[in-house]
């Protein structure tokens, strides 16, 4: 038992009560006059179904009388038809011929000759092409290397300065270490003025002392030479 389907092409309804959607229902079925295929099991209400039929009888377009061809076979049929024209199929190496496919095998037969000569040419184009790719890599390859030398050269100049920062630092460490010795010995010279100036300040004291001392003797000798003066 095949199930009835229902023809599903969306064009211009043949009457005004025929469906609009993608198949009739209910009453509406009942009022489009069904027809059944006679071809597929289809039930089709459009009599537009009979263009699109894939099981529709048709001729093969080359006329080469096959016999039970359908719409829907003839994709296929067009691959083995005789009288179908084809490509000869040394049409990528240069051939343009193009003859019904009973023909293919007598042009191949007599063209032996220019196939091999066109493809021998082929072959020797494709050999030129790759000759100059050869030539173009080499090329690329000495410039990548050109790029290497330069890469090289920029490294060597980095670690140049770099060695000459490394020499800065020394030299600057070494000069820290310089103002660091001097900071020493001037506070070492410091801490000795100071007792020079301790030492100074006291004998100061004593020569202020040794001056009292003095004017004292001075007065005692005034002292005795009065008196001695007075016992005269
Ligand atoms: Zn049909
Ligand atoms: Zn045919
Ligand atoms: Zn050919």
């Amino acid at each position: 038992m095949q199930s009835l389907m229902y023809c599903t092409v969306s064009e211009t309804p043949s009457s005004p009560s025929a469906p609009t959607g993608p198949g009739p229902t209910g009453r509406l079925r009942q009022e489009v006059e069904e027809e059944k295929c006679k071809y597929c099991p289809l039930v089709f209400t459009h009599e537009h179904h009979l263009k699109l039929c894939p099981s529709y009888p048709v001729e093969c377009p080359n006329e080469c009388g096959a016999r039970g061809l359908t719409r829907s076979k003839i994709t296929a049929h067009r691959e083995v038809c005789l009288l179908q024209c084809v490509e000869c199929e040394y049409n990528r190496f240069g051939c343009a011929i193009v003859l019904p496919r009973k023909d293919m095998a007598e042009h191949l037969k007599g063209s032996v000759e220019s196939h091999l000569q066109m493809t021998k040419r082929r072959v020797e184009e494709q050999e030129v092409h790759l000759q100059e790719q050869k030539v173009c890599l080499q090329e690329q390859e000495v410039h990548l290397q050109e790029q290497d030398v330069r890469l090289q050269e920029q490294e060597v100049r980095i670690q140049e300065q770099e060695v000459r920062f490394q020499e800065q630092e020394v030299r600057l460490q070494e000069q820290g270490m310089r103002f660091q010795k001097e900071k020493d010995e001037r506070q070492l010279l410091e801490v000795r003025l100071n007792d020079v100036k301790k030492l100074e300040s006291e004998r100061q004291e004593e020569k202020s002392k040794h001056q009292q001392m003095e004017a004292r003797l001075l007065e005692v000798v005034d002292t005795l030479n009065y008196l001695k003066a007075r016992l005269n």
